[in-house]
């Protein structure tokens, strides 16, 4: 039995053990607490410091807004153990404002029939087995960062640009936009989807567009600026800083448009109620800060959600979040696909898995899986973003021989790095489904 068997049997363990009113109570209240209490040590308390936002008890799970919130007993959402199978059918079933809506109300009517419409059954429901091997399959695509040329890239400070190194034996000089190569490798990894038959969402359109179906410098625009406050979609302390001449486009970007783009993307994916959400960057060596001359550092790696620290339950939005990855299977089937990405990565690209010790961001902001080179970490997509997801870093764009490879072709879609990696997420993807058959 592989490491996925194992996680994926624990996990529906468990809900069996939810659904079956014969198993003695008190037993199957032990392991309900058992195992809700080991996951948030495992994957979602980064520093051991959350226990003063929820309780697991006999009582069911629930979620305080503050510590002294907790020692007077005031819950801000509370879920009975039996109502715990309900409640995930709802969140997969609703909006992520319903949803939201539902925590914000303190409590969860459960209406639903687990016998009928339990999580399992949903699941094994999407999966029909067909001559086209995703038949039936929704696939959303995150294609990281929005520059399409270098300037954007520049902007964003997603970009690489090494003269000449003759030192490092770089023959001719480096210019890359880390959007490039992930709307390249998304717009290829669609194609390969879409002829096995499922339905694929692009969170972006074109080469250079973002969440917001504009350019950066197009949704920067006085006009476009002034509806977006009248809509209330930024405050007006953001209009003022995206209206001042004298703020850089850079800040601009770094301190208003960023968030906002990423907070689209996860709206825009789960409006589209995925299936798998597949979210696409390349890495870089992080001490080779500046990255202006190339290094020789060179892995890949995939992250899913969790790794919460002290600050990161601070509004009810973050707080639903976490209760949502508490009692769902999303973090489970996230970490299944990311280990079946992962290998396909290392097998496809011939690059090594970063364990843990690879980097520093990995020993400070994340936790390890029991899988190898899947992360848990707290960045705002594995946040917010719902259902089983991939947010995937294929190798150093920096490394000496990588950044050779994928400075070939203006048309990144043509460059045969980027091709294998497309190919490597495709094969992810297959494996992992496959898996998944093989367990029904
Ligand atoms: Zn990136």
């Amino acid at each position: 039995m592989t490491r996925f068997c194992k996680l994926f049997f624990t996990g529906t363990v468990f809900l069996l053990l939810m659904s079956f009113s014969a198993f003695p109570q008190d037993a199957a209240t032990t392991a309900k607490i058992k195992y809700h209490t080991e996951k948030v040590k495992n994957y979602l308390d980064k520093n051991n410091a959350l226990l003063p936002y929820y309780a697991i008890n006999t009582d069911g799970i629930s979620i305080y807004a503050s510590a002294q919130n907790k020692l007077k007993n005031i819950p801000e959402f509370h879920l009975n153990w039996d109502q715990v199978a309900a409640f995930n059918v709802f969140l997969k079933t609703s909006n992520s404002a319903t949803a939201l809506e539902v925590y914000r109300s303190g409590k969860f009517v459960g209406t639903f029939s687990t016998s009928k419409n339990s999580p399992s059954t949903m699941v094994n429901q999407i999966f029909i087995p067909e001559t086209k091997l995703l038949k039936g399959y929704k696939i959303a695509i995150d294609a990281g960062h929005t520059a399409g040329d270098m300037e954007t890239g520049g902007i964003e400070q997603k970009c690489l640009k090494f003269n000449c190194d003759s030192l490092k034996g770089l023959k001719s000089p480096i210019a890359i936009s880390e959007g490039m190569l992930t709307f390249a490798t998304a717009t290829l990894l669609k194609k390969k989807l879409e002829a096995e038959g499922a339905e694929v969402f692009m969170t972006r359109k074109f080469d250079g567009g973002s969440a917001f179906g504009v350019p950066f410098e197009t949704w920067l625009k006085k006009k476009h600026i002034d509806s977006l406050f009248a809509a209330g979609v930024i405050t007006s302390k953001q209009k003022n800083i995206l209206l001042n001449p004298k703020t850089s486009k850079r800040d601009k970007f770094r301190f208003v448009f960023k968030d906002l783009e990423l907070q689209k993307r996860a709206e825009i994916i789960n409006n589209f109620h995925p299936d798998l959400t597949i979210i696409i960057h390349y890495n870089v060596d992080e001490t080779n800060t500046g990255w202006t001359k190339p290094a020789n550092k060179n892995f890949n790696m995939t992250f899913v959600g969790g790794a919460f620290m002290k600050n990161d339950l601070s509004s009810p939005e973050k707080r639903f979040e976490f209760l949502r990855l508490l009692v769902s299977e999303d973090l489970e089937r996230s970490i299944a696909l990311s280990s079946a990405m992962v290998k396909s990565f290392e097998k496809n690209l011939n690059v090594k898995t970063a364990t843990y010790s690879d980097a520093k961001y990995l020993i400070q902001g994340c936790l390890s899986t029991n899988e190898i080179g899947v992360y848990c970490r707290n960045l705002q997509l594995t946040r917010y973003v719902h259902g089983p997801l991939v947010y995937g870093e294929t190798l150093y764009q920096d490394n000496i021989n990588e950044c050779v490879l994928l400075n070939k072709e203006c048309d990144k879609t043509k460059n045969e790095r980027v091709q294998q990696v497309a190919e490597s997420y495709f094969q992810g993807i297959l494996n992992y489904t496959k898996e998944k058959m093989e367990l029904r």
